[in-house]
């Protein structure tokens, strides 16, 4: 299927509706910034990790559930003013159209469409096809410009389905009843889907979480993403919790926290974990490879599926797909954005601390 669409004659050039500067891509004719990594006076921003939703701008506009993260991560003062994007509606701001579109990466997580003069730019931030039961699916937009991450862009990277990586970890506690199977996931979106697909698999018993993990799998829940029973790991209880599943931020495998608990069996849920030589070294005994990134095969079926005939790469590994895009007869290049490390797929020891006491609280 071919979306591909015509721009009206006295359209704008991409390079004159979005460019890359060091604060993040920026929108001249409408005076706005997406995904800043600076504080600016006027904001979008596609999803709540700390490398796109930073604190400190004039105003943001985001969904209802990205405000709502940065206002739990940051505190009510994260921005001069806010605004709630309505996903499928339309925010003019001055010559520009912009729309917010499910990217399917995390709760909230939105693709923002650029769109002036006839001119489409579909500014994808990260995302996923993969299907997550603990958020809105990715919808592909018809575009002339696609603009999309690459954190797994290698032919390396061909994720597994989840559900499959999350039978591993319950084969496991089936094995190792005496052992307690200590999970690291990311604190935003990565804990409460490796939680949602736990349950969906069948597992009924209480999973266990490191305080630094408690805030967001709250919100979660009330936004309506049933997790089952969760408790609240304390301190005193770790030897007790043989058999049980607990689930942590990455930084928190290989600490004193982790060493706790009766024999644990170590995990890391991450699209890093395809790279068995990686979670050797950090130890990980049971590595899952679950990502709430595109994989290669996804990366190129997104670019394909939306039509765009110009490809800019933002982060990750832009030069494999950029040079894919060649092959295919797509125009592509790398935006070289610097400030996406990724929070969402970080090494575990790259991991910010993210305010996580090593100890959970009681
Ligand atoms: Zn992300
Ligand atoms: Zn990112």
């Amino acid at each position: 299927m071919t979306l591909a669409r015509q721009s009206s004659p006295q359209s704008w050039r991409p390079s004159q509706l979005l460019i890359p500067t060091p604060a993040g891509l920026f929108c001249p004719p409408a005076d706005i910034h997406i995904d800043p990594v600076r504080p600016v006076a006027r904001a979008l921003i596609t999803h709540g990790h700390s490398d796109h939703a930073r604190a400190g701008h004039g105003a943001v506009l985001a969904t209802r559930e990205t405000l709502a993260i940065m206002a739990l991560r940051y505190g009510e003062g994260f921005t001069g003013t806010r605004q709630e994007a309505v996903p499928g509606e339309v925010t003019r701001i001055g010559p520009v159209d912009f729309r917010f579109v499910p990217a399917g990466h995390v709760l909230g997580s939105a693709q923002i469409v650029v769109e002036s003069k006839g001119l489409r730019i579909v500014v994808s931030g990260d995302y996923k096809r993969e299907r997550d039961p603990t958020c809105a699916g990715f919808e592909p937009v018809p575009c002339d410009v696609f603009i999309t991450e690459a954190t797994f862009g290698l032919p390396v990277f061909r994720h597994p389905p989840a559900a499959a990586e999350v039978a591993k970890l319950l084969e496991s506690v089936r094995l190792f009843p005496e052992r307690t199977h200590i999970v690291g996931a990311y604190s935003l979106g990565k804990a409460q889907r490796v939680m949602a697909l736990i349950r969906e698999a069948g597992y009924e018993r209480p999973i266990h979480i490191h305080g630094a993990v408690a805030t967001l799998t709250e919100f979660y829940e009330a936004e309506g993403v049933p997790l089952g029973e969760i408790r609240l790991v304390s301190a005193g209880e770790r030897k007790a919790l043989g058999g049980e599943i607990v689930i942590c931020p990455p930084s928190a495998i290989q600490d004193l926290w982790a060493r706790k608990f009766p024999d644990p069996v170590t995990a890391f849920a991450s699209g890093w974990m395809r790279v068995r030589a990686r979670a050797r070294q950090k130890g990980i005994e049971l590595p899952l490879i679950i990502s709430d990134h595109a994989d290669w095969d996804d990366l190129q079926a997104t670019i394909r599926e939306t039509g765009a005939g110009e490809i800019w790469v933002t982060h990750g590994e832009a030069e494999a797909l950029v040079h894919w895009c060649g092959t295919v007869g797509l125009k592509a290049k790398p935006l070289h954005l610097v400030g996406y490390g990724d929070e969402g797929e970080a090494e575990p020891d790259a991991a910010p601390a993210e305010a996580a006491p090593s100890e959970a609280a009681p």
